[in-house]
């Protein structure tokens, strides 16, 4: 874990070491003045030598100046370092995030998801910063310390770090607690953001439903999870802070009782008692900058064992024999395929067809039969269990990813835009699309003469998600992205599914024109649109019932006959 961390010190290598050094510089500029103090008290006041008192305090003067020039450098630059610590674990997070495959997505939530992304890493970069920082000016403060109150008065000296045991056994102690309880606060923050976020984006559906009582009941819960979580882990800081704190207390006591003692006895003069205590000072601080460092590293470290969780899971890759095939004819092979996201059900069950180059084939079947499953498996949004995919006759698994997607279109029911203009959200199609492509293919999906009639026309900011537009509108935008696309195989997983009559109609007819020399895989719920399919496969979770053309499957009288006949007879009644 800390060797990952580390890692992410090596592109701020500079600053990280200039940071160091201004922090050894002020922890020396600290550590004269108690030396200063007792110089001027042991020897040039009851000497009466002003000249010399006045270069000390000359010296001591520029020593501060200086340390304000250190000081500013560690806290403006070492936070700088931090915030770009930050900023390059977010971009690795996010990248890899890219690559994940969906089964990840299905697993996590996006609010908690955001939340380990932006929150836990604000307090990673804290650490990355104060951290090192604070842990070195405390070492280099207590051990500078401990060497002049040892040359001052060795047995007063070991007195006072005979403590230093007893802090450490406590921090010690405290330190898993702690850590437990940050992770804690973490989780159920993440909690809360994903109810949050969950809560936003359904707004529309919950206003609807008059849902507001069960949605602020459920944040309700989550939020007061958090302040119970944050509650603990603010006990055991509380703890912490209050058991070091009296440590420390029962430190001074310690010092002005047995330095007085020894002043008493002559073994110590006052000048060297007032460095003593000055000393003291000098080393209590840098105490309570270790028992803040703990707080701090539990805090971050549990931040970034988050992030490392994210970035530890593994990527969709491509095989090692992979190769890039820009364009295929588009010949699909599904040869004894099976699927289940988990173990105890089965939703595709050793599934053989063929589509042959620009065919068109239905996938008929009740719901929750695999339909959307198996078209996930060519584009490999998820990966077979076992069986094999092929596309012109090459295994999909020796296509790398990214030309096996480059070759497939999917339209689907809940058409997905992103947050931008209608111009983005088509030309996310191909991004090295020209505008004139982009237009044209906005034409042929039937959309440009309406986008002309808006204002601002193709720069028209659709709102997050496209809610600024009708459901047709969207499937027409998702239809010209594939345009744009222009792949060999399309996949149209109940495109028109969402529309009403009229739109679905027309719709359908700019979809018919998108299949046309496109090898198609079509899964509609109104049977009139799979009629002209050239082969129609009735697929369950107990694989494939019946295949064959309209004719043939009607006259079979089988499930798809029941269907057709069912379907048939609710339009006429
Ligand atoms: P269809 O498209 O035919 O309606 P699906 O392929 O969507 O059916 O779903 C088939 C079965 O797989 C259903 O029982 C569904 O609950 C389950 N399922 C779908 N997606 C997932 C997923 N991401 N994780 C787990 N189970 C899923
Ligand atoms: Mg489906």
């Amino acid at each position: 874990m800390i060797k990952k961390f580390i890692q992410y010190y090596k592109p701020v290598k500079k600053v990280f070491i200039i940071d160091m050094i201004c922090a050894f510089a002020v922890s020396v500029c600290d550590l004269f003045y108690p030396m200063i103090t007792r110089k001027i008290i042991n020897v040039y006041v009851p000497n009466q030598q002003f000249q010399l008192l006045i270069t000390w305090l000359i010296v001591l003067a520029f020593l501060y100046i200086a340390k304000v020039g250190f000081n500013y450098y560690i806290t403006y630059y070492g936070h700088i370092m931090g915030v770009q610590m930050q900023s390059n674990m977010r971009r690795n997070v996010f990248d890899h995030l890219q690559d994940l495959p969906f089964v990840f997505f299905d697993d996590n939530k996006t609010g908690t998801l955001t939340s380990r992304i932006v929150n836990d890493l604000m307090e990673v970069s804290e650490l990355a910063h104060h951290g090192p920082e604070d842990l070195f000016i405390s070492l280099v403060m207590m051990i500078g310390s401990f060497i002049i109150l040892a040359t001052i008065n060795l047995p007063l000296a070991l007195i006072v770090f005979s403590i230093v045991p007893f802090l450490v056994f406590f921090a010690m102690k405290l330190r898993v607690k702690m850590s437990d309880t940050f992770m804690e606060t973490r989780v159920t923050i993440g909690e809360v953001n994903a109810t949050l976020e969950n809560s936003i984006t359904g707004i529309r559906v919950s206003k609807a439903f008059g849902n507001k009582e069960s949605e602020i009941k459920k944040f309700e819960k989550n939020n007061n999870m958090f302040q119970v979580a944050r509650a603990k882990a603010y006990k055991v800081m509380a703890q912490f802070h209050t058991g070091s704190s009296f440590i420390i207390d029962f430190l001074n006591i310690l010092v002005l009782g047995a330095g007085g003692i020894f002043f008493y006895k002559g073994y110590i003069n006052i000048g060297d008692f007032a460095a003593f205590i000055l000393y003291i000072g000098n080393f209590l601080n840098p105490i309570r900058k270790l028992i803040n460092f703990v707080e701090q590293y539990q805090s971050g470290i549990s931040g970034f064992k988050r992030f490392t969780e994210i970035m530890d899971q593994p990527l969709e890759v491509d095989e090692p024999n992979a190769v890039t095939v820009n364009s295929v004819k588009g010949e699909i092979d599904f040869d004894d395929v099976s699927f289940s996201y988990d173990e105890h059900k089965t939703i595709l069950d050793d599934i053989s067809f063929t589509i042959e180059q620009g065919k068109t084939v239905a996938l008929v079947g009740p719901s929750g039969g695999g339909k959307t499953t198996l078209c996930h498996l060519i584009p490999r949004f998820y990966e077979t269990e076992s069986g094999n995919i092929f596309i012109d006759g090459r295994n999909i698994k020796e296509f790398t990813l990214k030309s096996l997607r480059n070759n497939i279109g999917i339209v689907q029911q809940d058409v997905f835009l992103f947050t931008g203009t209608i111009y983005d959200n088509i030309h996310c199609g191909r991004f090295d699309a020209t505008e004139e492509e982009v237009m044209d293919a906005a034409k042929k999906a039937n959309i440009h003469d309406l986008i002309m009639t808006l204002p601002d026309g193709y720069n028209t900011y659709i709102g997050e998600r496209g809610v600024k537009l009708s459901g047709g509108q969207k499937q027409r935008i998702s239809i010209a992205r594939i345009f744009l696309k222009n792949p060999p195989i399309l996949i149209l997983d109940e495109a028109t599914s969402a529309l009403d009559n009229v739109t679905e109609l027309l719709i359908q007819q700019s979809l018919e024109e998108l299949s046309k020399g496109r090898t198609t895989i079509i899964v509609a719920h109104r049977l009139s649109t799979i009629k002209n399919a050239d082969e129609i496969i009735v697929i369950t979770n107990k694989g494939i019932e019946e295949k064959g053309n309209h004719e043939a499957l009607v006259a079979k009288e089988g499930i798809y006959a029941n269907l057709y006949n069912s379907q048939f007879k609710n339009i006429h009644s």
